[in-house]
């Protein structure tokens, strides 16, 4: 817990990663407030702006100003840190004993948030709203999900729940728990499912985004889902030693098959074709394999250099909630 906002814990915190969503602070603002003053907890909002190229932090600092009670803390970060490090940064500043991530294009329907707490206050530790369907997705987002998650979680030892994001509330055990993470490739779910704890879920209907497009184009998710698969699974490592011992005993057939053939029914012309298709189909598997050996050693060359996670240009606060 950062130590300068121990004066009064809140009940709860919420934590909102922004990136390029001017259009969305005030909507999302409009819907948030009501939404928590509903829930009667004492609450905090942390916004952590991601490198936002827009009016975005310019925004968020109005509504500052205009509640001028309102516990609503802002970090600036430095640069486009992604929305895992947003996240994180937003968990490693927020004090509540709940703390609720929650997505700034009023995807997730702050109104859901007074049932969570409920369950929270009846003594479950981490709540998931669970989405009913994504017809809010393209197909092909909607088809690739769907996969990711059958395959992350046929290898990985810690599955992750189908259709639940980072919206959620998690008790205060939960968040010191993933404090103490150290790694720096952060796959956000993961990390979720790994700390465990008692959990409940509740279904919600997810919305369109309210205003802006997704920051996560194609090639960002075929990232995050290496990011994921790698971070928690080394199935991809091992299999490489089975289809090695595969191919080594076809081969070692083949081998007898053809000094057999040799033996009985003499010399063979020599077939140019099936050379040339055994030695560059072993070629690509032997690339394939390095390929993902490479993988895994980018990712444990970038957890050796230690650089933090974020850096933090500025952080504001409203000076009369500074008790
Ligand atoms: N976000 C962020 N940094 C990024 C990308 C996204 O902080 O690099 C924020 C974004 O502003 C939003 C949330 O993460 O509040 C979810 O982003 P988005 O709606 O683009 O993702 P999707 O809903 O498509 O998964
Ligand atoms: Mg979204």
């Amino acid at each position: 817990m950062n130590p300068d906002t121990l004066h009064q814990q809140p009940s709860l915190s919420i934590v909102c990663p922004l990136h390029n969503e001017e259009e969305n602070v005030e909507p999302f603002f409009a819907r948030l407030l009501p939404a928590l003053y509903e829930t009667r907890e004492s609450f905090e909002i942390v916004c952590v702006n991601d490198g936002s190229e827009d009016a975005t932090l310019d925004r968020i600092l109005e509504i500052q100003k205009a509640h001028a009670s309102l516990h609503l803390r802002i970090i600036d970060l430095s640069r486009n840190f992604g929305k895992e490090a947003a996240l994180s940064c937003g968990l490693h500043h927020a004090c509540g004993k709940a703390v609720i991530p929650i997505d700034a294009d009023l995807q997730h329907p702050p109104e859901v948030i007074n049932e969570m707490v409920a369950l929270w206050r009846q003594g479950f530790e981490v709540v998931l709203p669970q989405r009913i369907d994504r017809a809010t997705d393209t197909i092909m987002r909607r088809i690739t999900s769907l996969w990711f998650y059958r395959l992350f979680n046929m290898i990985s030892e810690h599955p992750i729940p189908p259709n639940v994001g980072d919206f959620r509330l998690m008790d205060r055990k939960v968040v010191d728990a993933l404090n103490l993470l150290p790694e720096r490739q952060r796959f956000m779910k993961g990390l979720f499912a790994w700390v465990g704890f008692r959990q409940a879920i509740i279904p919600y209907d997810c919305e369109s985004r309210s205003s802006g497009r997704s920051k996560f184009s194609v090639w960002r998710l075929w990232n995050l889902a290496l990011d994921g698969i790698s971070a928690f699974s080394t199935t991809p490592l091992r299999i490489w030693t089975y289809v090695g011992l595969v191919i080594a005993l076809l081969a070692l057939s083949y081998g007898t098959f053809i000094v057999g053939k040799v033996l009985l029914f003499g010399k063979d012309l020599p077939g140019y074709a099936s050379l040339m298709t055994v030695i560059l189909f072993l070629g690509g598997i032997q690339l394939i394999g390095l390929g993902v050996l490479g993988e895994y050693l980018g990712r444990v060359y970038r957890e050796t250099k230690q650089r933090p996670l974020y850096i933090v240009r500025a952080k504001y606060e409203n000076p009369q909630t500074h008790s």
